[in-house]
């Protein structure tokens, strides 16, 4: 296919976009209005699962499980071809004093998922930092997390060595191009840019965009916020979550706590309270962490969409747009199946997976 292929944001979405359709089309341009790579995608805990993976729709659940399969693969591919590590680190997941244990082993077995209930003190034997008082635990082997501020270091760097990829930063984009009654590119700051298909992967600011069309996307930004530890590289050797609040484990000792769950706008000014509400969950989880400095405090915008559901697939009176956008809570666990997706739908190929359910196609407000 010889299409030129405008790419609207360089977060996760639209970098793996890219990477997967570079693969089939001429030319791909991946515009970003900062440096990409710097929001969600940098912001985020990267768990390579959703946090409560039962309550989700069939929907979320068929691309987490795609993705979960396909990460490790992707980190290696990115790992040889880059040099830049993106730690797909496998950890397992306890989840702690949950009251809906029963669903979530009930939605295990039906899903055939690794998960299963553990005696409370096997949990300690294995977590032996974790706080006391904890009356029971399930847990999932083989849940990793990826490190995605690397992940979208390697996405971009494999980008820039492909020869059909243009990497264009700092290129704001506010509006659409039409030409014949189809979108025909995107206006940029530096002007025109022309493409044969749009791609809206603008992450929280997707629905703006949509917007200048008149079409009324159901996508929000959805603060979250994140403190940062480090201590001794064995200190946490599985992921733990309880009460809404998790602790991630990087590689070299880098421990992750989060998140809140904010509505306020696009505002990403991190604040007191969250830190101390959050330094208070760290500690309830892992008392050690008392004593230790909390060594980054960050706030990203998540693009919040109805049940966490992803837009995948044309936009319906629009030839020549097309969305990837809406992960939600989700975006770095569900990017490698969504971007496979996509990538089918825009170039003909078989879907990995139903596209019905991401269809924008009546999904507008
Ligand atoms: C605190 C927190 C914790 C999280 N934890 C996890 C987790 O553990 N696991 C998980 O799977 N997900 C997690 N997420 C969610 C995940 O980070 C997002 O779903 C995902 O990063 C969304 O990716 P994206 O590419 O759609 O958006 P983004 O990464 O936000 O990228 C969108 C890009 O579009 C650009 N852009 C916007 N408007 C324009 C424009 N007009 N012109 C040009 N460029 C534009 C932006 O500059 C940005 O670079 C978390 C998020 C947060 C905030």
């Amino acid at each position: 296919m010889s299409k030129q292929v405008v790419v609207v944001g360089g977060g996760v979405i639209g970098l793996l976009t890219a990477f997967n359709l570079a693969a089939k089309v001429g030319q791909v341009v991946v515009c970003d209005q900062g440096e990409v790579g710097r929001e969600s995608s940098w912001a985020g805990g990267g768990i390579v699962s959703p946090l409560y993976p039962w309550r989700y729709s069939p929907a979320v659940t068929a691309l987490a499980h795609w993705s979960q399969d396909f990460y490790p693969q992707l980190g290696e591919r990115l790992f040889a071809s880059t040099g830049l590590d993106p730690e797909v680190h496998t950890t397992g997941l306890y989840w702690l004093d949950l009251d809906d244990e029963a669903e979530a082993l009930a939605w295990a077995e039906r899903e055939r998922r690794p998960l299963s209930a553990v005696d409370i003190s096997a949990a300690y034997d294995a977590v032996p930092v974790l706080g006391s008082g904890f009356k029971h635990a399930i847990f999932m082997a083989g849940v990793a997390n990826v490190r995605n501020p690397r992940l979208v270091k390697s996405l971009k760097a494999a980008l820039l060595a492909l020869p059909n990829v243009t990497l264009r930063e700092h290129c704001q984009v506010s509006g659409f191009v039409h030409e014949s009654g189809r979108v025909a590119g995107v206006q940029t700051a530096d002007g025109v840019l022309k493409a044969d298909e749009v791609v809206l992967s603008a992450g929280a600011w997707s629905g703006d965009l949509l917007r200048t069309l008149g079409l009324e996307l159901p996508v929000e930004p959805v603060k979250g916020q994140m403190i940062l530890f480090k201590c001794a590289e064995d200190f946490l050797p599985s992921m733990v979550l309880a009460k809404g609040r998790y602790a991630i484990p990087r590689r070299d000792g880098h421990i992750l706590v989060g998140s809140t769950l904010e509505h306020a706008g696009y505002d990403k000014t991190p604040t007191e309270d969250a830190l101390a509400s959050l330094r208070a969950s760290a500690i309830e989880l892992l008392p050690e962490l008392k004593d230790a400095t909390v060594v980054g405090h960050w706030a990203g915008l998540r693009p919040g969409s109805p049940e966490g559901i992803p837009y995948i697939g044309p936009v319906p009176g629009h030839d020549g747009l097309w969305l990837n956008c809406g992960h939600y809570r989700n975006g770095l666990v569900l990017a490698p199946a969504s971007c496979q997706l996509f990538t089918d739908l825009l170039t003909g190929g078989e879907p990995i997976i139903d596209p019905a359910p991401y269809s924008p196609a009546g999904r507008f407000s």
